[in-house]
């Protein structure tokens, strides 16, 4: 049984407010907004961490994705920052991978 949170609202079993949606990916905003635009972008197949691929053609395809939503929302030219969290250092807490694309504010680096 798979009780991952992403696969579950990639397979319709819960609900999700999605931005886009192709055969390998679905992107969505996140549930708790920390830019006023955020974002995820999830591969359709469970890999729960970026240690867990070699796939750099899905991988490249979550960036674009996340450029093309950036650019089709308006807010690529203020910019925006893409981001993914891997393991607990990382602050991942979902173990599906997922990029994490914020923007419509001015960013702080480096993130705490
Ligand atoms: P992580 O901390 O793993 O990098 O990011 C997980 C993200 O998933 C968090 O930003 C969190 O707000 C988001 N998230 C967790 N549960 C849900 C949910 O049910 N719906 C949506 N849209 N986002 C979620
Ligand atoms: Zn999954």
């Amino acid at each position: 049984m798979n009780d991952c949170l992403f696969c579950k609202m990639i397979n319709g079993d819960i609900p999700v407010n999605k931005i886009y949606e192709d055969e390998n990916v679905l992107a969505f905003y996140d549930i708790n907004l920390q830019a006023p635009h955020h974002f995820l972008v999830i591969p359709k197949i469970h890999i729960k961490t970026l240690n867990d691929t070699d796939d750099a053609k899905l991988l490249g395809k979550l960036i674009l994705t996340a450029s093309c939503i950036a650019k089709e929302l308006g807010f690529s030219d203020g910019g925006y920052r893409v981001v993914m969290n891997c393991n607990e250092q990382g602050g991942q807490t979902v173990y599906h991978i997922h990029l994490h694309c914020l923007g419509g504010r001015a960013l702080t680096w480096p993130p705490g």
